[in-house]
């Protein structure tokens, strides 16, 4: 499929402080049909995901040893949220960051 022409998406400012310039179109206000065109991912973490790799010069090895852990995206940045979990996955991975001392604690829920 032909890519859209890309400036279907913009439209002009209505701030007075833009001086008419164009800007980005408020998503939520165009068709779905439409932002489709732009073949983007469409999952938060799937789009993270690729802006990782595209931060990364589209090289996925380096996405994955990405250290800028600073970054808002870099928990998120192999394509899965690390914060939803399932609760066995969630424990083992406490259990392995967790000092001997602190594993004793953990009990089975
Ligand atoms: S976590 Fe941030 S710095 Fe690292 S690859 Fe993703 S966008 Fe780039």
């Amino acid at each position: 499929m032909a890519k859209p022409d890309r400036r279907i998406f913009l439209e002009k400012s209505p701030y007075e402080a833009d001086a008419g310039t164009l800007i980005g179109r408020d998503p939520r206000e165009i068709p779905l049909a439409e932002i489709r065109l732009l073949e983007h991912a469409e999952s938060p973490i799937k789009a993270i995901r690729a802006k990782c790799i595209d931060c990364s010069g589209a090289n996925v090895a380096e996405a994955r040893k990405c250290v800028t852990v600073n970054c808002p995206l870099w928990p998120f940045r192999m394509g899965v949220n690390p914060f939803h979990a399932s609760s066995a996955s969630a424990k083992r991975e406490v259990a392995n960051f967790a000092s001997p001392n602190e594993t004793g604690g953990i009990r089975d829920v």
